[in-house]
């Protein structure tokens, strides 16, 4: 089955599609919000609300753990997941999609291993499934590539440290693609995301942008992510036997 991890502006796919079934999965890291069973194309999809139902917890807060493992207990292979994020190139601007390619880790107090009474050392050296990556690249207009910087919010990033993850190479700043992407990698699962643009991070824009400009934004984001799943559900070989999904055969023990 196939899983989509919903951020903020996903919701409405419940609207769009009709629901299958929900189902409570209590997992040994907790319970996870409700996933709703839809019907995308014929495909049972499996959709999480990644902060809870009504946008309840906060970046720092969520149990990315739980959220992993229930979709894994319940049989979904591949993920799509959104991201809200803000830019570091005015070339990507608000109301665009854009799908990383690879990550740098700024969180701090997060549990980000499934592996905490082992020592498992999983490869990352490109921590999103390329399959996946190649299937949305298809499937919508969207910047190709870009690195995601993960910060541990939840306040916003200063302008110094905006200027620094340009420098390093960053485009796309975030607070909720890590540990994600990682322990999705951990549970062998093919994992990508679709990152929506809703502002410009500080210090790169010389204008502020105002509250309408960012609603506009979100909006914008809110009607392409809806179509670039849709596409991209109908588009996705669900039988894909990726190495993604034996990545333990090769991790260090
Ligand atoms: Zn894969």
């Amino acid at each position: 089955m196939i899983g989509i991890i919903g951020g903020t502006g996903t919701s409405s796919l419940k609207d769009t599609y009709p629901i299958i079934r929900e189902e409570t999965v209590n997992t040994e890291y907790g319970t996870a919000p409700t996933i709703s069973i839809l019907d995308i194309d014929n495909k049972e999809v499996a959709y999480i609300p990644r902060h809870s139902e009504g946008h309840s917890v906060p970046p720092h807060k969520i149990n990315y753990r739980a959220n992993i493992q229930a979709l894994k207990n319940i049989g979904v292979r591949q993920i799509y997941a959104t991201n809200s994020v803000g830019s570091l190139d005015t070339n990507i601007q608000p109301g665009s999609l854009l799908i990383p390619d690879n990550f740098i880790d700024f969180t701090q107090n997060r549990i980000s291993t499934f592996y905490d009474e082992e020592v498992v050392h999983i490869d990352c050296t490109e921590p999103y499934c390329q399959s996946l990556r190649e299937t949305l690249l298809k499937s919508g207009e969207v910047h190709p590539y870009g690195i995601y910087i993960a910060t541990e919010g939840p306040r916003f990033e200063t302008g110094a440290e905006i200027q620094f993850y340009k420098l390093i190479g960053g485009k796309v700043v975030g607070m909720t693609g890590v540990p994600e992407v990682v322990l999705a990698k951990e549970r062998q699962m093919c994992y990508a995301s679709i990152c929506a643009v809703t502002n410009y991070a500080a210090s790169i824009s010389p204008n502020k942008l105002t509250i309408t400009e960012v609603v506009d934004a979100m909006k914008d984001c809110e009607e392409k992510l809806i179509q670039i799943i849709t596409k991209t559900i109908k588009n996705t070989n669900d039988n894909l036997n990726c190495e993604c999904q034996n990545i333990l055969d090769d991790a260090i023990i």
